[in-house]
């Protein structure tokens, strides 16, 4: 039993292993529970101590889930029990970070150790920081008989004067190996030191002051700085239009936490993280917070986890996953742009970070702050209930005048535009008056590309993606066509696959870089800019774009969603929407919703501060609710409109939802997975309803093919243990995978 003899080579004292201590170690991988481990005797594992444990042949790292109990059902006998080979040195996971790990496991249906797996998802940082070694010149001149070649001689003269620098870099500026550095070492003409790694993180100071509020953001304030003092669980809602003062109002609340000695989290869309966000933060609080996203690099991704669970770090800004991080001592969280889709991850683990987060503050017993000049209804919702607090702020600050919003019904034909352009003469002489008075426009758009479908004139071919059910987007500028779905490329061919014809495709509707094209051919003098995913690369290229804007090196601004965050450009008074029914179509339950927060983020653009701003809507539609609350800036009988609609068909806010997704490489064994799945659907109870199977509107994804049910219960009802009952009874045929979404967002 070889386990059981290196788990004895381990443990200092010779004692048998049953008197062992057991503890349950939860790994990072998709088991449903915790394993037992044995504790050797001298190794201090207190709960959420992060280790290292055998798995197999192999080592993985796990956290301390709690004590073991050899009498558990199916516990593995003392004799077979593996030993924790180390424990890794950091603080324990705190318990709270444990309990939202199991929580959000329950809540969406996943392993507890997959949420593990993103709440540790730098592994590396568990290591602690890696030393490097410096070297510095030794006193003195080199001693008799090394010789100086011109590559020491360079290393020397690097370092005359300047700090001692690790081997590789020395190398790479001298143009020799990091050998020769280490040989001058040798040789006593250099002294290795111990290099720090990685920077400390400045503290911000809750102490220095704000502006000077308006009354009303002073009440707003006040309201938050109680919820902080109160050190309890609360949700608050803060309300206002764009340029209010909520982020002035929040930044109170920030304060207040640090003040208290406490850690702060604000969750942003990973979009709105740019470095202006940051760099207003620094300004206000003398010092830039962690920030945390996909794209950090590795390095300062180690460093930020760990001192993070350590405390160094007071303020993280971050995308969602930020909310998983091991803090010892969160005392607030704000998720400001609350209503924003991005918050809800698709991938992995299924949740929504909103609304795990809700949940984050009522574990750790801390106030939260939901933050939008578009709240979801899901969030009014909870407001109108008497669950969260609200706190509105009416007014934009300053006084600056909401912009003018007027539709353009494209269906008359004085408005519609000439064929195979997109721009409608209202739109053109507007664009006309801005460009001449010099102030800028921008034209929003949020399709990529230059066309979203290609076709064949001869034949009538479409041109579709090879592993997806989605038409191929061609993007001039790059000269391919692209899927938006799956990243295929390809080169638009010369002949159409289907009948041969030759050079006969045709674009066919509007993307940005068409729009661009028609604005050259009206504007040829215009500095135009097209702001896109695919221009902008990173958040730095971004903040290049924007501060060419601020200078006025830019007269029209032609973009997708990506333009449409918090940025404010005083000399942009035209926003002109060019197909503002762009997000209605599809079987959305949120479309309107959605369109109507976006179009609203994007028509505030226009006109922030004296110069009063004009917004167009070019739309078919211009009788919908959501066009005509936009056109009046009457957000609330949206508001009232799309929540009667959604209690009379019982959807969320006002019931719950859960999606099952089934999807496999073979259609035929997801269609019979998917039907059986449908016969076991919990028919019987008159106060669910089951929609489906059907094939989802992406029926084949990246090479899958896709079906989907929807399950329908009244509010309040845990979906949860009913769809368990329900995979229970069914066997799921290998090759097939059912994914569960629980209050599902997308419905492709
Ligand atoms: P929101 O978050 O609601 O969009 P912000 O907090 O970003 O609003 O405020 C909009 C602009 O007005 C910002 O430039 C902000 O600094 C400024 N501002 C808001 N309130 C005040 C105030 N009381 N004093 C000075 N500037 C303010
Ligand atoms: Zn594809």
């Amino acid at each position: 039993m070889p386990e059981a003899a290196e788990f004895r080579l381990e443990s200092e004292d010779a004692r048998p292993v049953q008197a062992a201590r057991r503890v349950r170690v939860l790994l990072p991988l998709p088991f449903p529970e915790p394993f037992d481990y044995g504790a050797p005797a001298g190794l201090d594992l207190p709960p959420g101590s992060y280790v290292e444990v055998p798995l197999g042949p192999r080592r993985v790292f796990g956290v301390v889930w709690g004590e073991g109990d050899p009498a558990a059902p199916g516990a593995v006998p003392d004799a077979k029990l593996k030993p924790v080979l180390r424990r890794f040195d950091l603080p324990p996971m705190p318990e709270v970070s444990r309990r939202f790990v199991d929580w959000v496991a329950a809540y969406t249906m996943t392993a507890p150790g997959t949420v593990l797996r993103m709440a540790v998802s730098v592994s590396a940082a568990l290591e602690g920081p890696r030393v490097l070694t410096g070297y510095r010149r030794a006193e003195g001149d080199p001693p008799d008989g090394f010789k100086l070649s011109p590559q020491r001689r360079r290393i020397l003269d690097l370092l005359a004067d300047g700090p001692p620098r690790p081997a590789a870099e020395l190398a790479a500026e001298a143009g020799c190996t990091p050998a020769v550095v280490r040989a001058m070492a040798d040789a006593g003409v250099l002294l290795p030191v111990p290099l720090r790694s990685g920077p400390r993180f400045a503290v911000p100071d809750g102490a220095l002051p704000g502006p000077v509020l308006s009354p009303p953001q002073a009440a707003a304030a006040e309201a938050l700085r109680e919820t902080v003092a109160a050190g309890a669980y609360s949700a608050t809602l803060l309300d206002g239009v764009t340029g209010s003062g909520k982020t002035e109002v929040y930044f109170e609340a920030v304060a207040a936490a640090l003040r208290a000695g406490r850690q702060v989290l604000v969750l942003l869309p990973e979009i709105a993280l740019s470095p202006q966000a940051l760099d207003r933060f620094a300004r206000r609080f003398g010092a830039r917070p962690a920030e945390w996203h996909s794209d950090l690099p590795p390095p300062l991704r180690r460093n930020t986890w760990r001192a993070v669970a350590s405390g160094e770090v007071r303020v993280v800004v971050g995308a969602r996953s930020a909310l998983f991080l091991p803090y010892p001592d969160l005392g607030l969280i704000v998720v400001d742009e609350e209503h924003e889709p991005a918050f809800k991850q698709e991938e992995g683990v299924i949740y929504h970070a909103r609304d795990m987060a809700v949940a984050r503050a009522h574990l750790g017993r801390i106030p939260i702050v939901l933050v939008s000049a578009t709240p979801s209804l899901e969030t009014l919702a909870n407001a109108e209930a008497g669950r969260y607090g609200r706190i509105d702020l009416p007014d934009r600050h300053g006084g600056a005048e909401l912009p003018e919003v007027t539709l353009i019904d494209l269906r008359r034909p004085d408005a519609a535009p000439p064929p195979r352009h997109w721009l409608s003469p209202v739109l053109r002489d507007a664009l006309t008056e801005t460009l001449a008075a010099g102030e800028q426009a921008m034209l929003f758009l949020n399709r990529r590309g230059y066309a979203p479908l290609t076709l064949c004139r001869a034949c009538g071919h479409r041109l579709q993606c090879p592993n997806c059910t989605a038409w191929l987007v061609e993007h001039r500028l790059s000269r391919r066509l692209q899927c938006h779905h799956c990243g295929y490329t390809a080169r638009l061919p010369d002949e159409c696959p289907q009948c041969g014809a030759e050079g006969s495709f045709v674009a066919c509707g509007p993307g940005v870089e068409r729009v661009a094209e028609e604005v050259a051919e009206l504007f040829p003098d215009a500095r135009v800019a097209v702001l896109t995913s695919d221009t902008l690369l990173g958040p730095r290229a971004m903040q290049e774009m924007v501060d060419r804007v601020k200078a006025h090196e830019i007269d029209l601004l032609i973009g997708t969603q990506v333009m449409a965050k918090g940025h404010h450009f005083p000399l942009l008074t035209l926003v002109g929407v060019v197909d503002a029914d762009l997000g209605l179509s599809g079987g959305d339950l949120r479309a309107g919703e959605r369109t109507f927060q976006l179009l609203h983020q994007v028509a505030g653009r226009a006109g922030r501060e004296s110069r009063p701003g004009r917004v167009f809507l070019q739309t078919h539609m211009p009788d919908t609710p959501v066009m005509r609350a936009l056109a009046a800036h009457d957000r609330d009988a949206f508001l009232a409109n799309e929540a009667d609609a959604r209690r009379q068909t019982e959807m969320p806010p006002y019931g719950r939802l859960a999606a099952l997704i089934v999807s496999g490489e073979d259609e035929r064994t997801v269609e019979q997975a998917a039907l059986r799945l449908g016969r076991a659907a919990p028919h019987d109870r008159p106060e669910l309803t089951v929609l489906g199977p059907a094939p989802a509107p992406l029926a084949i994804l990246r090479g899958r093919h896709r079906r989907r049910l929807l399950l329908r219960g009244p509010k309040g009802l845990a979906l949860q243990p009913i769809v368990a009952d329900w995979l229970a009874a069914v066997e799921v045929p290998p090759g097939v995978r059912v994914q569960v979404d629980i209050d599902p967002y997308s419905f492709l």
